[in-house]
């Protein structure tokens, strides 16, 4: 039987994993951390349990896809509602909005209490599904960097609509333009930092994102998002992949020669041999730490990184009625919020806050009486700022203006608290500078710019997780494997 090795048990490793089985190879896992998950973890404290990175969960059925690949039914290892509220909304000015799933009463509500109608809203909406249907199958679904993948008729098709998917102006930009109500541009501007982006200098092209969201649907999985996880690791195990946590690979060894091929990896200097090694790390150190003698593509790993966060758990006595599942407390000057971020690389002094409550639909997440806050700000990446001084200064308007707009004093409500930030980001998950989703996609081209899935020197080595292409985010980095089983030798 041929042997494999994946490097990594994040989301998309521990799927590489299971494709790799299914196309007949046997899998070992390494896994520097205890646990899998990699930026998908979990936290208990006091009773509370948090998800301590992702919380919207979109496109679940590519993880559905792993389970029938499988022959198994996916309902018997993982389950998830969708979502009928989206996201609540609060402003300064004392507009509130919850944005339903079902996207005309959503629009009727915008229509109600803007400026903004709900033509405006379903003319971008439509805008959206156009630049999903240019853009999925070829720069989502498939790769770049073979020559296959143009020679297909749908990306052809996809080529010559490219003017279509509005890559040549800023997102900021369209949107001004799609709506009157600045603060309805504002909320649809939120969706570039989905991969860490800033909407006033990336491309209106991530419009497409909230297609995503009130198309295909929100979701929340019944055990949580960790759920999603201990589900993919058993029906792993089930097929036969041995998982080893607490190994951290130092190097991926191949031959030497004109035509290098994979041998290995290495780990506290003993050798594993496989045919095909899969690093599921960050792009930047799998060239820096494991493949110290190739020669990096430099330009690729000099990019811009993405931003990164800062989350404050916190475990809170009380309910908070006017809360739900999602909640954004907006930023009263957006711009100037993304100029500190990305200009100046300090966190500005109104953020735009987000709380994830979970336990508003899993009771059990959180004690009675009692709700466990996930609340991030979004942050520059690790470039050596005095993190502690920005992380105080950054609590205390987080505090100040969530009280102020719910009209309540939360700080008294704080009963426990973890904190995450760029640096743990780093050490916990081996992301550079703690980024979120690899590098930036503040550039046009950048969807072109991301590092293939395979490896053009090595035979036998291939790249999926968020830092390489198609992209950061759960749908983004499952497709990484899909993309690897596809173009794979069987
Ligand atoms: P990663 O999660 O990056 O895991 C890589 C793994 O490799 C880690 O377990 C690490 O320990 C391991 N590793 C590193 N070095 C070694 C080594 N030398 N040897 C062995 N193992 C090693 N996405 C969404 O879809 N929705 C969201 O709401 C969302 N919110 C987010 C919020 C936060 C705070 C964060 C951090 C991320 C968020 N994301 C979200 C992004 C999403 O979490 C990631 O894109 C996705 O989980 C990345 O998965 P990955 O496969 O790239 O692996």
């Amino acid at each position: 039987m041929p042997k494999a090795i994946v490097i990594g048990a994040g989301i998309a490793g521990i799927a590489s994993a299971i494709r790799l089985t299914l196309k007949g190879y046997q899998v070992d896992v390494f896994e520097a951390n205890s646990k899998p998950g990699g930026k998908l973890g979990e936290l208990r404290m006091k009773g509370f349990r948090f998800d301590t990175g992702p919380s919207l969960f979109t496109m679940p059925q590519y993880v559905d896809e792993l389970f029938t690949l499988a022959g198994k039914n996916p309902k018997d290892y993982f389950d998830y509602i969708k979502l009928k509220e989206v996201c609540r909304y609060f402003y300064e000015d004392g507009l509130r909005l919850n944005a339903k799933s079902d996207i005309d009463l959503f629009a009727q509500e915008i229509e109600a209490k803007t400026n903004s109608t709900a033509a405006e809203v379903n003319r971008f909406l439509k805008k959206s599904e156009t630049i999903y249907e240019v853009t999925h199958q070829v720069f989502l679904e498939r790769t770049l960097h073979k020559l296959k993948s143009y020679l297909h008729w749908d990306t052809l098709k996809s080529v010559f609509r490219f003017l279509q998917i509005d890559a040549f102006r800023a997102q900021s930009k369209a949107n001004k333009k799609f709506f009157k109500d600045e603060r309805i541009a504002q909320l649809f501007n939120r969706y570039a930092t989905y991969n860490g982006s800033d909407p006033y200098q990336a491309p209106a092209t991530l419009n497409v994102i909230p297609h995503f969201e009130y198309h295909f649907g929100a979701f929340l999985p019944k055990n949580g998002m960790y759920g999603i996880v201990t589900a993919l690791v058993k029906l792993a195990e089930e097929l036969g992949v041995k998982f080893h946590y607490n190994q951290k690979v130092e190097e991926i060894l191949y031959t030497e020669g004109a035509q290098p091929k994979i041998l290995g990896a290495k780990i506290y200097d003993k050798t594993y041999k496989a045919e095909v090694v899969v690093s599921n790390l960050d792009i930047w150190f799998t060239y820096k730490n494991l493949l110290k003698n190739i020669d990096p593509p430099k330009k690729l790993l000099n990019q811009e990184r993405s931003s990164s966060a800062l989350i404050f758990y916190w475990g809170m006595d009380g309910n908070y009625s006017d809360l739900g599942l999602h909640n954004i407390f907006f930023a009263k000057d957006y711009q100037a919020e993304f100029n500190a971020i990305w200009k100046d690389k300090i966190i500005s002094d109104d953020p735009t806050v987000y709380i994830n409550i979970s336990a508003k639909h899993l009771r059990s997440e959180s004690p009675n009486d009692s709700e466990n806050w996930f609340v991030m700000i979004n942050v520059p990446s690790n470039n050596g700022q005095n993190w502690d001084l920005l992380i105080q200064e950054a609590r205390t308007q987080i505090i100040k203006k969530i009280s102020r707009i719910l009209n309540r004093n939360i700080e008294k409500d704080i009963i426990c608290e973890q904190i995450l930030d760029p640096r743990s980001i780093e050490s916990k998950t081996g992301s550079y500078q703690g980024s979120l989703y690899g590098n930036s996609s503040n550039s046009q081209f950048a969807a072109f710019l991301r590092h293939p899935n395979f490896s053009s020197k090595i035979k036998g080595l291939y790249f999926c997780g968020g830092s390489v292409h198609p992209g950061g985010g759960i749908p983004l980095a499952l497709l990484s494997a899909k993309i690897i089983d596809d173009n794979m030798p069987s």
